[in-house]
């Protein structure tokens, strides 16, 4: 199965000029959508992982499927306003502005060790606020795994030296 056909390429989304990667054909598709699952679950499996992390949106469309087939928890990382309870957050830079990311305090127990899942890999910023996230709560980030990298963005730079797995390359 090619996964990439499951991936609906939309020109000029959401500016002109930038092609969005859409992976909700995929989603739609139990077989793919399995697959993709499976593909990061047999790369976590040796990792002794102990929680899932994922940025919303699409970071809990990958975690949870995944922290389910591992039989251990996800935990949310969400822009700052929307989780009820105590958090500590992280300032991360976009292309305008900036923007924070959080996490409850609780979600991650010192020396636990965390995978991070996102859809997609571009310039790294979201990732890389998300580990320092978890860091900051004395997490251990033992991998990352994605069902796409944009490889011209160079977002592995960003997290040198952290374990990245990916589906598709584009
Ligand atoms: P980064 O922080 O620049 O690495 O951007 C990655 C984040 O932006 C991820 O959370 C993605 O969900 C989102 N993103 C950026 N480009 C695309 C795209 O083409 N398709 C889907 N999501 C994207």
């Amino acid at each position: 199965m090619n996964l990439k056909d499951f991936v609906a390429d939309v020109p000029d989304f959401p500016q002109p000029g930038i092609t969005f990667r859409d992976i909700s054909p995929l989603m739609a598709d139990g077989t793919a959508y399995g697959e993709a699952t499976q593909q990061i679950v047999n790369y976590a499996k040796d990792k002794e992982v102990d929680m899932i992390v994922g940025p919303e949106a699409r970071g809990f469309i990958v975690g949870c499927p995944v922290a389910f087939e591992l039989g251990i928890g996800f935990a949310p990382c969400r822009k700052k306003g929307k989780l009820p309870r105590e958090t500590i957050e992280v300032s991360y830079g976009l292309e305008y502005g900036s923007d924070a990311l959080q996490l409850h305090k609780d979600s991650i127990k010192p020396g636990q060790k965390v995978l991070v899942c996102d859809d997609l890999l571009a310039t790294g910023g979201t990732i890389a606020a998300t580990i320092e996230l978890v860091e900051k709560l004395g997490g251990e980030v033992v991998g990352t795994a994605f069902f796409i990298e944009l490889k011209d963005l160079k977002g592995r730079d960003k997290i040198k030296g952290y374990d990245i797995f990916t589906l598709m390359e584009y």
